[in-house]
């Protein structure tokens, strides 16, 4: 198939480019680069098989050509960045996901779109189950994302209802990997950066808020499994091993042979108290669970951010 895979340079996209790669498809990569990063792509330059397009989604998609499927990823996706980067956070989950959309419309292509456990807000409902409206605060801070997303999942179940198209929507829990970036905010590039410089970790409140973290190869194949499935209702991946942000912390000191400990700052406003999946959704539609061990998997991303520190000297 050809395979247009927006925000193609970004964390996640990019281990999903590999992978599409890796299954024989033809892929198109778009970006324009604001959070994604040119180096997460270096190694598919040259390819036949593969296109990196810069652009930015909002304005269009200047890409000639039938698309079969189209996975629609782009967006700044860590705290940190989406405050930042408020109005393209914004855009990019309206005009950005119309653009997709229309473009699925005008292909015949099915479009996936990267949604976000941020739907549900703070949840009070615990785990989180696919049929949870959430409990978003829609002025706070983080609302250019969360706000962004829901209306993108609104959208996407328009063009599916009324337009026809096919649609699949994915709601991504914590992932983390190589290809993070060591600045981007989010708790575990945060936490190994500061542990490899021998640093205390900063936790943020009590350390007692949790989150269950995903590995990103389990999730990339959530992905393609999501996206060759008759399910066109939106569908939870994520791990659902919950663990407090002390308890990673100490797991990222033990891991690394870090001795500086940490430190406790502000809890971020807004700031979930817990999240966890449900995935029986995942389980019983796409047979998908998550294999990647929670310490292998941070024993890999490790290894990467060593690497990498490494090679940039
Ligand atoms: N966090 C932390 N220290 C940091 C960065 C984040 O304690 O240096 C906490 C943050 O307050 C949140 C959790 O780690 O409770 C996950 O934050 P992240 O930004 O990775 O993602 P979120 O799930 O909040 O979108």
């Amino acid at each position: 198939m050809r395979i247009l895979v927006t925000g193609g340079a970004g964390f996640v996209a990019s281990h999903l480019c590999d992978r599409l790669l890796a299954d024989g498809h033809h892929v198109v990569a778009l970006d324009n680069f604001i959070t994604g990063a040119r180096r997460n792509v270096a190694h598919l330059a040259g390819r036949a098989d593969f296109q990196l397009v810069e652009a930015d989604l909002i304005e269009g998609i200047p890409v000639a050509g039938r698309f079969d499927r189209v996975y629609h990823l782009a967006s700044p996706a860590s705290p940190i960045d989406y405050v930042e980067l408020p109005f393209q956070t914004l855009y990019v989950g309206s005009d950005g996901t119309r653009n997709a959309l229309e473009r699925c419309l005008a292909d015949g292509a099915r479009m996936l779109l990267a949604s976000t456990s941020e739907v549900y807000g703070d949840p009070a409902v615990h785990p989180q189950v696919e049929s949870y409206w959430g409990n978003v605060n829609p002025v706070g801070p983080r609302s250019v994302y969360d706000e962004a997303k829901r209306y993108a999942e609104a959208l996407t179940m328009a063009f599916a209802r009324y337009k026809g198209v096919q649609t699949r929507i994915v709601r991504i829990f914590n992932t983390y990997g190589p290809r993070m970036r060591a600045e981007d905010g989010r708790v575990v590039p945060t936490f190994i950066h500061q542990a490899l410089a021998g640093q205390p970790l900063t936790v943020f409140g009590d350390g007692g808020q949790t989150r269950s973290f995903c590995y990103v190869s389990d999730l990339v194949d959530g992905l393609v499994r999501l996206m060759e499935s008759g399910l066109d209702q939106p569908c939870n991946i994520g791990n659902p091993h919950e663990r407090t942000m002390l308890e990673l912390a100490e797991h990222i000191n033990r891991s690394t042979g870090n001795g500086a400990g940490v430190i406790f700052q502000p809890l971020p406003k807004d700031d979930p108290t817990r999240r966890r999946p449900d995935i029986t959704r995942a389980r019983t539609e796409l047979g998908w669970e998550p294999e990647v061990d929670f310490a292998e998997g941070i024993a890999r991303t490790i290894a990467w951010f060593q690497a990498t520190q490494a090679a940039e000297g």
